[in-house]
């Protein structure tokens, strides 16, 4: 983050983001099947399922991950936010390259690597 609170993206540093989709997890404490429910913004293809969890940034409980694409680099940067304990982590971070593959399954209703 920048100080005027702009979001930088986490491949270059540029402040040109754009919000693409949100994922959010919720999973029971260590269980191993994770509702999840992607938003993808402006498509109208939000969907829900059950998926092992995979990429939840929470690896025991609930989390969040909001994608914003990069204007200067085109890269994908993932803010964060995953319980841990009695407390909620926050990061921004490079998306995961195995993460964007899933991207082209966006549509299917299937669990799985998510
Ligand atoms: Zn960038």
């Amino acid at each position: 983050m920048t100080e005027d609170n702009y979001l930088k993206c986490a491949n270059c540093e540029d402040i040109y983001t754009h919000v693409e989709n949100v994922v959010w997890y919720r999973r029971s404490e260590d269980e191993a099947v994770c509702d999840t429910a992607f938003l993808s913004l402006g498509n109208n293809q939000d969907m829900q399922m059950q998926t092992n969890g995979k990429f939840n940034p929470s690896r025991r409980r609930d989390g969040l991950r909001v994608i914003f694409s990069c204007e200067a680099c085109g890269g994908y940067s993932s803010l964060n936010i995953s319980q841990h304990k009695g407390s909620s982590e926050v990061e921004v971070v490079k998306c995961p390259e195995d993460f964007l593959e899933t991207k082209q399954f966006f549509n299917v209703n299937q669990g799985g690597d998510y």
